[in-house]
């Protein structure tokens, strides 16, 4: 999860809501990923689905049997259905997400009766760290609310105008 977090402050870090997930295989990190979805013009480009997709080319397959994916925030109801079409074996999550979260959140997904696939799910690991950076986002976010400036993305070697 220490890693997922990394991810997830590299997202921070282009402005990007930090969420940072990471995807693990026979005890090696194989794929990573965060939240893009800004630098990537891309509704989809969620941590979970970015580290899905890097993980099945490293694996040369769709299916990501016996992977566990390590996630900073409780996945929203898209990546958990990616998670179902990946065959993943087991989901662990950091902080939770009563907005979006469908783990337990928002609603428990895996009761939807028409799932053909079900994994082990834990919870809280690093949970309040992971809290901590996006409720920080989100404060920083509220107080440049009336600016249309966007922070650079700090990763590309440039400067930040705001920090
Ligand atoms: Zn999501």
């Amino acid at each position: 999860m220490q890693q997922a977090l990394i991810e997830a402050k590299a997202a921070y870090d282009c402005g990007e809501v930090p969420v940072g997930a990471v995807l693990v295989y026979e005890g090696e990190i194989i794929a990573r990923g965060r939240n893009r979805m800004i630098e990537l013009n891309d509704p989809s480009a969620h941590a979970e689905i970015l580290t899905l997709r890097e993980a099945g080319s490293a694996l040369s397959n769709y299916r990501l049997l016996d992977t566990t994916l390590y996630v900073t925030l409780e996945p929203c109801l898209m990546c958990f259905g990616a998670l179902v079409h990946a065959r993943i074996g087991r989901l662990v999550f950091a902080a939770t997400d009563p907005k979006t979260g469908v783990c337990g959140s928002a609603c428990e997904a895996r009761d939807f009766p028409f799932l053909n696939h079900q994994f082990e799910i834990e919870s809280g690991i690093m949970a309040e760290e992971s809290s901590q950076l996006l409720k920080q986002f989100f404060k920083e976010k509220r107080n440049e609310s009336s600016s249309h400036f966007y922070r650079s993305c700090r990763l590309k070697g440039q400067k930040s105008d705001l920090r």
